[in-house]
């Protein structure tokens, strides 16, 4: 078996412990103490704002084809590492080792993409108004970033944010998730041992208010990246605010499932089944509040809980477990207290609502028929792998209902009619929306959310822009 790493920051292209002591990282699935975590001071802050200023100076002088050179190099390592990333992973997070493994190669893919990317950050010409006038328009990185990434894809979460800002010529201090740190860090090695310049990337932890709160008002950091809960994404983006700083917020779901009596329903059961117990529901853009359509609500919900029967809980390390334990203990009662609440306010439970044995932290795959709108689960977010089902009549109620709440970051449809689909593209608030199929989070693609959601996109030709500032350079030829 995989031994668990303990993690240092890294700063100026060196690993060191830090000076605020050690945090320690436990297994979700044990409640053991597996490894340590290097906590940074002000001094390994003030440190790591000085080698991302130096960093920063040598990488946008970078070609961007030779950034993407070190780019490709970094995922040929990370991908040469999966075996060996994968079971940290799933050690510090609880995901089945599987999604872990997915989880690698993924981030490979999303560097690959933003390598290619690099090579494309083009400017443009603008037509002059006289003769011997050149008007262009060059687009610069913006200089060094401040990221904070979360604990559900410790590296997903984190690699979009870095390639799209590594690509852009941009350097970054990362401050990565306390609780599943190592993978993370992986990450990051990959890139180190690929030849980034010293000071492009700096990875800090430690207690994430006062290292936000110091590095966003600092000089240095030009730009700042959260993805998070929207509680604390406000509270970022008013820090921001004050100091004038770049932001993209990647936040909050609580994404709708409209099934109408026209979908393809064995089709919708499986999809959504999968999608919404994956990482154990801990995911921004899990199918949460699902809306049948008045005929195809019977089947569907036997369909359904037929579906989430085969789903095996367990040790995500185990062979055949599908879905692990909940990365921290504040999501097992989160989900106890939420479940509780809902049957309180007429929900039915259907299956699971309540812990699976008294070690790790593992939740049974819950399903709430019919929760009234004004239990806690229909307002919060649960991030956990509870799904609720209602039934609807009408387009124009499916609709209501998508947008009651004030997230607008996923959304999923199921039916064949190609009116109803354009009806939806149209009248659903939301980032994204994926109908007939689950088509989100690739490299390729935006992926953000509006509303409390956020703003910002992290995929795509949108992702690197947000790490490029255009700059206008007019000139009269004499
Ligand atoms: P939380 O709100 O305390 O923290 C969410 C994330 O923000 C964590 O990664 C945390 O380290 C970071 N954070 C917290 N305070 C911060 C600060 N002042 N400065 C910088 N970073 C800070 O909640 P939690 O218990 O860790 O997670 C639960 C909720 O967070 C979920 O309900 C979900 O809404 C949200 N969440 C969302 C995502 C996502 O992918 N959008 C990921 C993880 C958590």
């Amino acid at each position: 078996m995989a031994q668990y790493p303990d993690t240092d920051l890294l700063i100026r292209g060196s690993w060191r412990s830090g000076g605020g002591g050690a945090i320690d990282v436990v297994n979700p699935a044990t409640g053991e103490v597996i490894g340590k975590l290097a906590k940074a001071d002000r001094k390994d802050l003030d440190d790591a704002l000085e080698a991302a200023a130096a960093g920063f100076a040598v990488w946008r002088k970078t070609s961007a084809f030779d950034r993407a050179n070190v780019m490709r190099k970094a995922a040929d390592i990370l991908k040469s590492r999966v075996e060996e990333i994968a079971p940290v992973l799933t050690m510090e997070q609880g995901k089945p080792l599987q999604q872990a493994r997915n989880e690698v190669n993924s981030a490979v893919e999303a560097i690959c993409w933003f390598a290619e990317e690099a090579t494309r950050t083009y400017g443009r010409i603008i037509p002059a108004r006289g003769p011997d006038i050149v008007q262009n328009v060059i687009k610069e990185p913006v200089g060094p970033v401040a990221a904070f990434t979360p604990w559900n894809f410790p590296i997903n979460q984190a690699v979009l944010k870095i390639s799209a800002a590594v690509a852009a010529g941009c350097s970054m201090i990362v401050k990565g998730p306390e609780e599943t740190p190592a993978s993370c860090a992986a990450l990051i090695k990959a890139f180190v041992d690929a030849g980034l310049p010293e000071g492009v990337l700096n990875l800090v932890y430690g207690v994430p208010s006062e290292i936000s709160s110091y590095l966003i008002a600092h000089p240095v950091i030009r730009k700042v990246s959260f993805t998070g809960s929207t509680a604390v994404g406000k509270l970022l983006a008013e820090m921001a605010g004050k100091h004038m700083k770049r932001i993209t917020m990647e936040l909050g779901g609580h994404a709708p499932v409209l099934v109408f009596d026209d979908a393809d329903l064995q089709s919708a059961v499986k999809t959504m089944a999968r999608v919404k117990y994956y990482n154990s529901g801990q995911i921004c853009i899990a199918p949460t509040r699902f809306m049948v359509q008045d005929k195809a609500f019977d089947n569907f919900v036997a369909d359904f809980e037929n579906e989430v029967s085969k789903v095996k809980v367990g040790d995500g390390l185990e062979p055949d477990v599908t879905m692990g334990p909940l990365a921290n203990e504040r999501r097992l009662s989160a989900m106890a207290e939420l479940t509780e609440d809902a049957v309180k306010h007429g929900g039915k439970l259907l299956v699971g609502g309540e812990r699976i044995g008294n070690r790790g932290n593992f939740f049974a795959p819950t399903i709430l028929l019919e929760t009234d709108r004004s239990a806690k689960i229909q307002i919060d977010e649960p991030f956990g792998p509870v799904a609720l089902i209602s039934r609807f009549k009408t387009y124009d109620e499916a609709v209501t209902e998508a947008n009651r709440l004030p997230y607008g970051l996923a959304a999923y449809a199921f039916t064949r009619s190609a009116k109803t689909m354009n009806g939806l593209s149209e009248d659903v608030e939301t980032g994204m929306l994926s109908i007939n199929q689950h088509g989100l989070a690739l490299p390729e693609t935006p992926f953000g959310g509006v509303k409390d959601s956020g703003y910002g996109s992290e995929g795509g030709a949108e992702g690197i822009e947000a790490y490029l500032q255009p700059k206008f350079v007019t000139k009269k030829l004499i």
